[in-house]
């Protein structure tokens, strides 16, 4: 727990250094991409990942091409290799919280450079034309490009996307430590923009895993009082050194009624049906639920109850470059880090059985050791 607000420097970049450096890498400004691309994959749903290469094919103009460095893995990346969503195609190569260094730009890109280090969260293209695209809001564009549907994305030696995606990583912010923060840490920062949460308010996370521990962190400095639902007990000090000023189960609906009609403000982030009555319960007159976890089933909504307080009921998906990048600035600000534990790539299996289990505290990174 010795990470938590830590702010720490960047670390020097050898290991970015080595990844620019490695194997199929061929660097020249501007023009010099990989042709193939080593990566880890599942070849079937819930299968072990195997090494897997790809042909890469031309680098698209307003591309760029990006030698990761560090990975972290979401539950989503878990989701899409065993097909819990009935939407992954095969062989797929998962990771959508990348950090490394640009190598190739393509002809039309002008606002990033061979050398940068970067960040690509869950989404790597949009449209760029419609309402939504125009103003800011890319997560929202109807035909986003998603970094790991439909094409591969970052548990690889390199990863491409729209010049837009890759947004730069701050100093100030160490590249393990960066990567998570583009997909859960943007995915918990972006309901709180979105929906106006104030300082003043009393707000719940539920679920303290990846995305959870970051969302404890952002409320605590945003000014909140902030209370952590989990169904770990071991894990309440930690939420507490987290930033919550209190814990509760998130399991047992009859100690929720301690908190009923006082959170202006709920974020959950579990992947499993909850007692949604219970929850909804808990929020204050005019108070939100927001649903970042993504359950499977649809969820049993007290309409009554709902009404009477004019209680909402919201999502919120990942966030646009420009909201990434104002998380980052506030990352910084405050000190914000996500905790993590280290693997080598090659230990990928192994990485993803700790997530599966419910064992990691809180979110695996990988560092590449395809150099
Ligand atoms: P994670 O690290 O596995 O955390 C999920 C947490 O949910 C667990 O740590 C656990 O917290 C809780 N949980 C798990 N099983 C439970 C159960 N049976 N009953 C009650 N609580 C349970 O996953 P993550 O990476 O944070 O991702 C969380 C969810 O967000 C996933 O569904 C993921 O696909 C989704 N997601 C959505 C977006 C978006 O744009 N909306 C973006 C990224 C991820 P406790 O131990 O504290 O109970
Ligand atoms: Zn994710």
């Amino acid at each position: 727990m010795g990470r938590v607000g830590g702010g720490q420097p960047a670390r020097p970049s050898e290991l970015e250094e080595a990844c620019i450096m490695g194997k199929t890498s061929v660097q020249e400004r501007g023009a010099q991409t990989v042709s193939v691309v080593a990566a880890w994959a599942a070849m079937a749903a819930g299968e072990a990942l195997q090494p897997y290469e790809y042909e890469a094919g031309p680098l698209g103009i307003d591309q760029v091409e990006i030698a990761v460095s560090h990975c972290g893995i979401c539950h989503s990346d878990l989701s899409m290799i065993e097909d819990a969503w009935h939407m992954s195609r095969y062989p797929l190569v998962a990771g959508h919280e990348v950090v490394g260094v640009i190598t190739a730009v393509g002809e039309s890109v002008e606002a990033r450079q061979v050398g940068q280090r970067v960040g690509l969260g869950a989404q790597s293209g949009s449209c760029g034309a419609c309402r939504e695209c125009l103003a800011g809001d890319q997560n929202l564009c109807r035909t986003l490009e998603l970094t790991m549907v439909g094409r591969h994305g970052g548990f690889a030696d390199r990863v491409r996307c729209d010049w837009q995606f890759a947004v730069p990583v701050p100093d100030e912010i160490d590249s393990a430590d960066a990567a998570p923060l583009f997909c859960g840490g943007v995915t918990v920062c972006n309901p709180i923009m979105q929906f106006d949460v104030k300082p003043v308010d009393r707000v719940g996370v539920i679920g303290i895993g990846g995305l959870g521990h970051m969302a404890l962190q952002f409320l605590d400095k945003w000014g909140c009082h902030v209370v952590a639902f989990t169904s770990t007990e071991a894990k309440c000090e930690e939420a507490m050194e987290l930033g919550a000023d209190e814990t509760a189960s998130s399991r047992d609906s009859a100690a929720m009624k301690r908190f009923a009609g006082t959170l202006d403000f709920i974020i959950s982030t579990v992947n499993v049906p909850l007692d949604w009555p219970a929850i909804i319960s808990m929020l204050a007159p005019r108070g939100r639920l927001c649903l970042v976890g993504v359950v499977p089933k649809p969820a049993d909504i007290p309409v009554f109850e709902m009404i009477k307080g004019q209680k909402s009921l919201c999502g919120s998906n990942i966030g646009s470059p420009g909201t990434i990048a104002t998380m980052l600035d506030f990352c910084v600000r405050h000190g914000i880090r996500p905790v993590t534990e280290r693997f080598e790539m090659s230990r990928i299996n192994e990485a993803l059985d700790r997530l599966r289990a419910g064992q990691v505290r809180y979110r695996i990174v990988l560092e590449n050791d395809f150099v």
